[in-house]
């Protein structure tokens, strides 16, 4: 402590998956009220504006500090005990499941939960809950992502740091509003642009990064498969692959070669809309580069082909060897602060811990041995989160339990996500505030920010970074990990759940992973203060961690080898007509995070970007805060308008931290990828028309 009494706690930004380190300060009582700079080797003393806000949610007056309940959404919520509210909803999952069986009950998590909290999300579902439908808002985010890099690679991680960045010669960024979403990323972005090294993005859109790219490919949004498999048909043409390193490390190449061949440069130019010549100029930049790196985002991943468009990138790098070296490689950037961890240890319906398939008999027998359970007694696979809003709506799951989640705001078609919350007959809610789902519920418990709690997180890089608790909560708040062990232990589980702390969390997933690719054993809470973070894989305490994959020419499938994959382009699901000839595109702005329920209470963050807008290009004849309506098939809403010539002609971008009326997400189509899940939110058919009002 200073003369003041005040402390300085070492943590990191809870906002986004680049995961700044920061200090909390804390005053002589205790209480978190301001931020400080730390010179972590991620961020250098940089904070973007969430950063320097993110202190100010934790004492905001909107925090719940009691349990709320009603019976009826009829009724009005009213404050209740504790003991109250866990009896309820208790009584409500017993009836349900008597019922209509152990499936009709699902759990929802989150992935800017700790690890350890995701971890006990997916064991509290399979042996509390007994449910196999269990699943995260990740699914929004980056699984398309996971699932190329398991395709081609056999592990779901960035290949690289991002310290890698600043050795490149050409930095390819597609689908990727880095300035605004991963704020602080930008200087890498742009230390390796200073260090002379080629800029390329691929977006609709010209964002910041875009406008100092030496080539800015604007194609047209849900086209990025076709683009690419483009690149790699001019790269092959000219001679630019490496095919010794093709020859030593891939399976697959004849038949990628033989499907590219079908994407001549004038085919791209046609389904993209661009100069068929920027394709061959990103084609000899990329290839000619001595080091070159991939990174991309949620851009190419909300598309109903996601996992197919990132698998064309991957295709990109491993025609080209870039792929495992000190400035040469591969890498998705995670949305949210837990977006790479959140996913790894059992949150997911398809997974357990370590990342293991819960329909691989070895894998579930390794769990029911840690866990104590039988394992007829482990359920199998459930289905995915909108799925799982589709199965409410038909009354197929009928009792809910949401943690660190907004999906009235944060999911497609929201008419949709509506009806399946409306058609449930229980719906419990985990929040610190009264985010818009949380409101529809019938019981809410209020739970700690992350500045109340120890945990894990692993961000863009695979780094697993510690998060330290820098106050007691509020009067009346609990731990989520409280929480779940409570309900545990009145559903006749508490055995399984007899956690004091996430120390004792983390130490059981260390184990839960230990053998696997995801491996986290090595990793000790102790480590990470001393280190600053450690990349898994990490077997062992003397482990230094893996922060660059494939350094010997081998990936994790068994036979060591990059699985290339073909790719056929296809048009999106929302089909364009007369009446719905735009495109409309959706994304995030620097001031604000996901749902919005945390960054629209903070004044200079809310001062800074107070409300939605449609950007649209000057050739429609709006001006500047004129309403436009924006028109699809789920529905219309009015926006003042963004007039910008940063937009394609045929496209609108709206920004969706906001609930309806001013919702993206009223708008966007609940069309999914078959294998990652992830909704299509990177495009659907729109029209604008000139409006009355906002
Ligand atoms: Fe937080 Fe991300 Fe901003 Fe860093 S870049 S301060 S992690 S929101």
């Amino acid at each position: 402590a200073d003369q003041n009494g005040e402390t300085l706690v070492p943590t990191h930004c809870c906002f986004c998956g680049v995961q700044c380190g920061m200090y909390l300060r804390v005053d002589r009582g205790g209480k978190v009220f301001g931020v400080e700079p730390r010179n972590h080797d991620i961020n250098r003393m940089r904070l973007c504006p969430k950063g320097i806000n993110a202190y100010q949610q934790v004492n905001h007056p909107d925090r719940l500090t009691a349990p709320l309940m009603r019976r009826s959404r009829d009724e009005e919520f009213r404050e209740v005990s504790w003991d109250e509210a866990l009896d309820y909803t208790v009584a409500e999952i017993k009836r349900i499941q008597q019922t209509y069986g152990n499936d009709a009950f699902g759990l929802l998590g989150g992935a800017s939960l700790f690890s350890e909290k995701t971890y006990l999300v997916g064991k509290f579902a399979r042996v509390a809950l007994k449910t196999r439908h269990v699943d995260y808002n990740g699914r929004l985010c980056m699984v398309s992502a996971a699932g190329a890099n398991k395709l081609a690679f056999g592990i779901d991680r960035a290949g690289n740091p991002f310290s890698d960045i600043l050795l490149t010669d050409c930095l390819l960024i597609a689908g990727s509003n880095v300035g605004e979403c991963f704020p602080v990323m930008t200087q890498y972005v742009w230390g390796a642009r200073d260090r002379g090294a080629s800029l390329i993005v691929i977006d609709p859109r010209e964002t910041a990064i875009a406008r100092t790219a030496d080539i800015h490919v604007a194609l047209k949004p849900g086209t990025d498969a076709a683009f690419f498999n483009s690149v790699l048909h001019v790269i092959i043409e000219e001679g630019l692959t490496d095919e010794a390193y093709i020859a030593a490390h891939t399976t697959g190449w004849e038949e990628v070669k033989a499907k590219v061949a079908e994407y001549p440069p004038s085919r791209a130019a046609e389904i993209c809309g661009i100069p068929a010549e920027q394709v061959v100029q990103v084609a000899r930049t990329f290839a000619r580069a001595p080091k070159a790196m991939a990174w991309h985002a949620r851009g190419i991943e909300h598309h109903s082909q996601g996992v197919e468009n990132c698998l064309t990138v991957i295709n990109l790098c491993t025609a080209t060897g870039h792929i495992g070296k000190p400035g040469s490689g591969y890498g998705t950037i995670t949305g949210q602060g837990n977006g790479q961890g959140g996913r790894e240890h059992g949150q997911k319906s398809d997974l357990l811990p370590g990342g293991r398939s819960i329909m691989n008999d070895e894998h579930r027998r390794q769990i029911c041995e840690i866990w104590g359970i039988e394992e007829s007694e482990l359920p199998r696979a459930g289905t995915s989160m909108m799925e799982m809003i589709w199965q409410m709506q038909r009354r197929e799951i009928r009792g809910l339990i949401g943690i660190c989640n907004n999906p009235f705001v944060s999911l497609p078609n929201y008419k949709v996500v509506k009806e399946g919350y409306d058609t449930a007959e229980f719906h419990a809610q985990f929040d610190f505030f009264l985010s818009e789902t949380a409101a529809n519920a019938h019981v809410v418990f209020p739970v700690t920010t992350w500045a109340e709690d120890d945990g894990v997180m692993a961000n863009a890089e695979a780094r697993v970074v510690k998060h330290n608790k820098a106050q007691d909560p509020p009067p009346g708040v609990r731990t989520d990990t409280w929480v779940m062990c409570e309900l545990a232990r009145r559903l006749g589980a508490g055995d399984k759940f007899a956690f004091a702390d996430s120390r004792e969390v983390f130490d059981e997933l260390r184990i839960a992973s230990a053998g696997t690719v995801n491996d986290y054993y090595g990793i000790t809470y102790e480590r990470l203060e001393e280190t600053g973070g450690i990349a898994w894989p990490c077997p062992s305490t003397d482990h230094p961690g893996t922060p660059r994959l494939f350094e010997d020419g081998r990936t994790y499938h068994p036979d060591g080898k990059i699985h290339m994959q073909v790719v056929e382009w296809h048009l999106p699901m929302d089909p364009y007509d007369d009446d719905h000839p735009m495109s409309l595109t959706t994304g995030r702005t620097v001031a604000h995070f996901l749902s919005g329920n945390q960054t629209r209470r903070l004044g200079a963050l809310v001062e800074q970007t107070p409300r939605p807008w449609a950007e649209v290009h000057p050739s429609h004849g709006f001006r500047n805060g004129e309403p436009v309506r924006v028109v699809t098939r789920r529905g219309s809403e009015v926006f003042p308008a963004l007039v910008t010539e940063a937009i394609r002609p045929d496209t609108v971008f709206i920004p969706y931290h906001w609930p309806v009326p001013t919702a993206a997400n009223a708008l966007t189509i609940d069309a999914l990828d078959p294998r990652s899940k992830i909704p299509e939110y990177k495009v659907c058919a729109c029209r604008i028309e000139h409006a009355e009002k906002i």
